[in-house]
């Protein structure tokens, strides 16, 4: 049984609804009737909240992918609950069903394999019928792959955008990367060993020779973080083969090219002084053959605007 140190500790309430002794507002009456979203840990069994575990106990069912995966969960932290499967595969068929037991008064929470549900995994259609019946809808946050891998990559997260699996078919796959490609932000996408190699294929061919961090087996004894450039990854899959486990790829921004700064800045300097920022930058760009919004930025720079 999993225990809750804080969930004796008496109550002062503050102003703001939070909760700093971590005791549960779930645990003091029956559940009310709705969905609840509750995330699980994503390899390690302990990456779970307490809160999660007080949900999972107390609603009246639970819906999951496999009810193999979420049963050895629950059998870790000693819950016993009635199980039912809701995926990919069946999720047409039995989204009813936990609507209409919803609305007969039941707690009933969702989740699935991994992670946060409906993140590359079912649910969203299910929340948006339940908000359409004007059921309570509420999640229960925790691990999740995407995020993970963002806050190890060493790479910007200021601004992300987060793709889900990239397409397994290259013209697809392409298309979604073209898509992408002028994106001001780090790119994130799942992904599996078999396909990686042709993936970073087109990484490289569509995106460029980006800074990327593959991110494999997180929380689990195998994590691994590379960090490194696509085409560095690209030639040690070839030559390694596909890695094992689960598989997470973090694209950073395009970075500026190379180039001999001293040259190049005179040039700059020069044309500045009898053009505009933007016709400097255009003028040399031009003369160079060099990105525009490479040069304009350095314009920017030297013109001290
Ligand atoms: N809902 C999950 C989440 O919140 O991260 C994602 C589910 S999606 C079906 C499964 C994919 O997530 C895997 O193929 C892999 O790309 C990624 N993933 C899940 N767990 C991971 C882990 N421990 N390490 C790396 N990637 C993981």
């Amino acid at each position: 049984m999993y225990s809750n140190p804080t969930q004796k500790a008496g109550r002062g309430k503050p102003k703001d609804g939070s909760d700093p002794q971590g005791k549960s507002p779930d645990m003091d009456q029956a559940l009310p009737a709705g969905l609840y979203l509750v995330s699980t840990p994503i390899g390690n069994l302990r990456d779970i909240t307490f809160r999660a575990l007080d949900i999972l106990s107390s609603v009246d069912a639970i819906a999951c992918e496999d009810t193999r995966v979420t049963g050895k969960l629950l059998s870790a932290y000693n819950i016993k609950k009635k199980m039912m499967s809701y995926n990919d595969h069946n999720a047409n068929g039995r989204r009813g069903g936990i609507l209409e037991a919803i609305a007969e008064g039941q707690a009933v929470a969702l989740v699935s394999d991994a992670g946060a549900p409906l993140i590359s995994d079912p649910g969203y259609k299910l929340v948006r019928e339940a908000v359409r019946a004007g059921h309570k809808v509420t999640s229960i946050p925790g691990a999740n792959a995407a995020v993970t891998a963002l806050q190890l990559s060493g790479l910007p997260s200021d601004s992300f955008c987060f793709g889900g699996f990239l397409p397994p078919k290259p013209t697809a796959r392409k298309r979604v990367l073209e898509k992408w490609k002028d994106m001001d932000a780090t790119l994130i996408f799942y992904e599996t060993g078999p396909r990686l190699e042709a993936s970073l294929k087109d990484i490289k061919s569509v995106l460029g020779d980006r800074p990327v961090a593959l991110a494999r087996e997180l929380t689990k004894m195998f994590e691994e973080i590379r960090r490194e450039k696509v085409s560095k990854l690209l030639s040690e899959v070839r030559q390694k083969g596909p890695p094992k486990g689960e598989i997470v790829l973090v694209i950073g921004k395009e970075e500026p090219e190379e180039m001999p700064q001293v040259n190049l800045d005179e040039q700059i300097k020069k044309a500045l002084e009898t053009m505009s920022v933007r016709d400097a930058a255009e003028f040399v760009a031009e003369a160079t053959g060099k990105p525009k919004k490479t040069i304009y930025t350095l314009a920017l720079k030297l013109s001290g605007k």
